[in-house]
């Protein structure tokens, strides 16, 4: 049985997709099935898989619609090792069409449940809301990873978040827990940072993840050449950090 991982974060920019396809990767990597699920319109997931989002002939818009199911619409990358539930701009309309419809918010975990036996891992990157798209993401998955940046307030842009989980959990998906965070553009070298790093960690103890991902340019420049860090370049300090990451989630998963 897949364990669904969503990774949300509300504020843009913050490395969910990195660490979605960096994850999805390395788990392909050490031999998991990886299922990743792209819940953005801005499809930087399914491209940075090497999947071109506007040859996709049937996407997650379709799955949420309940017009195909995953197994006719996910498609596997050969260069990244997982299959993609592509995404596309069509999605953003998904966000008003839903709202007439019955189970709006459990479309997604009704699709997936169909898969469940075919994957070890799903991660469903999330677009940078609180929206209908993230809340059937959150209402589908057992843990939520949260990916931030150890910057002044990053406290406190975590309260939405954290509080949108506690809902979600109490009225919607009583499995729904944070797994944990992951600390991501980590520069060492600044003090600030390693401040915030500790207090993350007084905060929230062992719910912050061990691995810790370096601000590394491998990382960012991957996605333009349609591939994650780690299939791009496994040799950088980034690229290294996030296979460390999925080993550490294989553990996690193991002791749920
Ligand atoms: P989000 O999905 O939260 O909007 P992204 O994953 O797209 O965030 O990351 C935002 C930007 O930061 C991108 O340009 C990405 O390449 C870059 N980036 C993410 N993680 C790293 C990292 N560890 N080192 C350097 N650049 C990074
Ligand atoms: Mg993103």
């Amino acid at each position: 049985m897949a364990k669904i991982f969503c990774v949300a974060n509300q504020k843009g920019g913050v490395g969910k997709t990195t660490t979605t396809v960096n994850l999805a990767a390395g788990l392909a990597k050490v031999g998991q099935r990886v299922l990743m699920v792209d819940l953005d319109p801005q499809g930087n997931a399914t491209m940075g898989s090497g999947v071109d989002k506007r040859q996709l002939a049937l996407s997650v818009y379709d799955v949420l619609l309940e017009s195909a199911s995953i197994r006719e619409v996910a498609v596997f990358s050969e260069k990244c090792g997982y299959h993609v539930l592509g995404a596309n701009r069509e999605l953003s309309g998904a966000e008003v069409e839903l709202v007439a419809l019955d189970h709006r918010e459990k479309r997604l975990k009704a699709a997936l449940a169909e898969v469940a036996g075919d994957y070890d891992f799903v991660l469903i990157d999330c677009p940078p809301s609180l929206s209908m798209l993230t809340l059937n993401g959150l209402c589908s998955a057992n843990g939520v990873i949260v990916p931030m940046q150890c910057e002044y307030f990053a406290l406190e842009g975590l309260t939405d978040l954290v509080n949108t989980i506690k809902q979600v959990h109490a009225n919607l998906n009583p499995d729904l827990q944070i797994i944990g965070l992951l600390r991501v553009m980590f520069d060492p070298r600044i003090t600030l940072q390693q401040q915030v790093s500790e207090q993350l960690k007084g905060h929230f103890g062992n719910k912050v993840f061990n691995s810790v991902i370096p601000r590394n340019v491998r990382l960012a420049e991957a996605p333009s050449y349609g591939l994650p860090g780690v299939v791009f370049d496994p040799a950088a300090k980034g690229s290294q950090a996030f296979v460390e990451f999925a080993n550490e989630m294989v553990d996690r998963i193991r002791a749920m």
